[in-house]
């Protein structure tokens, strides 16, 4: 019984409803281990509501109506909005602001029986690459506090990887569930874009965000993004029409065969040797399992800077317009009309990146620049996707580095952002095509930091990229290293 906080979402699933302990003992164990917020991670906890709906679980399970996840704990990034936690999406605007309703993703998972332990720490508005641009304070890494989680789902990463959580959302609108979790050695998948309802998701790039889960094994994040997906046509116009699926019905499948693409440009000069190396250590391990690597061209890999950070931020400007003082958080408490009012509670309410982002985005939808910007970004954003497909005529899944790096010291990139924006260039390709990512960890590199393996499927292939990273955790051990520091 010592050891559970240790347990996945699987075997919590299995003991709950074997009666082995119960939803609020479960839930009291986390809840302690939240005292002092270890790492920053939280921003929001409430015993007495996750108490409340673990009591809950704790009725049905004696009932016999629980839900697959029933009374099992999770905790949400704060993006997704909550009517029983605060939401502030890392922002100063939003500062003790309460949602008049529940995420469709954190609704889904409350059907599924999961007990909710609160809100996790991120960048501001989902905006960064190392948790540091959050008003709240930056997120520590469990493997090193010198270093940075990551981001923007730092809190999320982090809260896995120390064992104060089994499971958490995140949302990836250019990498935010994958590097972070290859930053904290844990695993992380993004969906197809569509897959999972945007609906109460605060808003960052629209057209790019996308809600995800993140825990200790891909087979753990196969039950959660089981029950986190599928159509919501009524209020996110952009969600699939796809039926929910069973996400853990390839797991099992063997490898045999299976062809592994390697982008050319994912294994050059920019890549740091000791990230290569546990890369190729892992690429290796397919090969024992049977699979075959192929080697495969994402030529405009490079390009996927300079298109997202126009697209992003573009997007960005035209939705972060609704944070004006009037309907939504903060409001400045001194001005003269309606045009001070707005633009003190702006200057007020957010913090630099976003402002950055702001800027950015209106002056290349601007009059005069859009063609040159926004439209030539939408026209490369096409052939990057085009890329892909011709990719996959070669190869089932794609692999490589989720990062050039392993997690940085907090402060070294803080101060630049075009440096944290070039340590982006891995992710964003995937991101720009809405094609399904994951980060697993393959191995310890500098620092003994952990290292993530990204795998890339085609659309709508996640049951098959789940399983990829299933067999390489089947035979070996890297997804059960522990930070030293974590408390056994
Ligand atoms: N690091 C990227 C950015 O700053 C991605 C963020 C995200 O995926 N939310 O925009």
């Amino acid at each position: 019984m010592d050891q559970l906080h240790t347990l996945s979402v699987a075997e919590l699933a299995a003991r709950l409803k074997k009666k082995d302990f119960s939803a609020v003992e479960l839930a009291t164990r986390f809840l302690a281990r939240l005292g002092g917020n270890p790492h920053n991670a939280f921003l929001d906890i409430d015993s007495e509501v996750t108490l409340a709906q673990a009591r809950e679980s704790d009725a049905r399970l004696a009932a016999g109506t629980a839900g697959p996840l029933e009374g099992v704990p999770i905790a949400h990034k704060d993006i997704f909005v909550t009517q029983d936690f605060v939401t502030t999406a890392g922002s100063k605007m939003l500062q003790g602001y309460r949602s008049p309703f529940d995420a469709t993703v954190v609704q889904r998972l409350r059907a599924a029986g999961m007990v909710t332990l609160g809100k996790l720490n991120c960048d501001e508005f989902a905006m960064g690459s190392s948790n540091e641009n959050s008003f709240y304070g930056p997120v520590t890494n469990p493997w090193d506090v010198q270093r940075v989680p990551g981001g923007s789902s730092g809190g999320s990463a982090a809260a896995v990887a120390a064992y104060l959580t089994p499971a958490a959302t995140g949302t990836d609108t250019g990498g935010s569930i994958r590097q972070p979790a290859s930053f904290c050695g844990i695993t992380g998948i993004k969906p197809t874009y569509g897959r999972a309802s945007r609906y109460g998701m605060v808003a960052f790039a629209s057209s790019l965000d996308q809600g995800g889960p993140m825990a200790r094994s891909a087979e753990d994040c196969a039950l959660l993004l089981s029950a986190m997906c599928g159509p919501d046509p009524d209020r996110d116009s952009t969600s699939l029409d796809e039926p929910s699926e069973n996400f853990s019905a390839k797991l099992g499948d063997s490898l045999q065969g299976l062809r592994i693409g390697l982008p050319k440009e994912f294994f050059g000069e920019g890549l740091a040797p000791d990230v290569r190396a546990a890369v190729d250590a892992a690429l290796h391990q397919y090969e024992k399992l049977g699979a075959q690597l192929v080697p495969i061209t994402l030529p405009r890999t490079e390009l996927s800077i300079p298109v997202y950070y126009i697209i992003a931020p573009a997007e960005a400007s035209s939705n972060l317009s609704r944070f004006d003082g009037v309907k939504f958080g903060h409001r400045a408490d001194q001005y003269t009309d309606l045009i001070d009012m707005y633009k003190k509670t702006r200057a007020e309410g957010f913090g630099d990146e976003a402002k950055r982002r702001i800027m950015v985005g209106a002056y290349v939808l601007s009059h005069g620049y859009y063609d040159a910007y926004y439209l030539q970004a939408q026209k490369i954003r096409r052939m990057i996707a085009d890329d892909f497909q011709q990719a996959f005529t070669q190869c089932d899944v794609i692999a490589g580095p989720v990062a050039p790096t392993v997690a940085w010291k907090l402060g070294d990139k803080s101060d630049d952002p075009v440096a944290n924006y070039l340590a982006d260039i891995f992710t964003l390709p995937a991101s720009l095509a809405g094609l399904p990512g994951m980060s697993v960890p393959v191995g310890l590199g500098a620092g003994g930091m952990p290292v993530g393996l990204q795998l890339i499927g085609n659309y709508l292939q996640e049951a098959q990229l789940l399983n990829v990273a299933h067999q390489f955790q089947l035979a070996t051990q890297w997804h059960t290293a522990k930070p030293q520091r974590v408390a056994a």
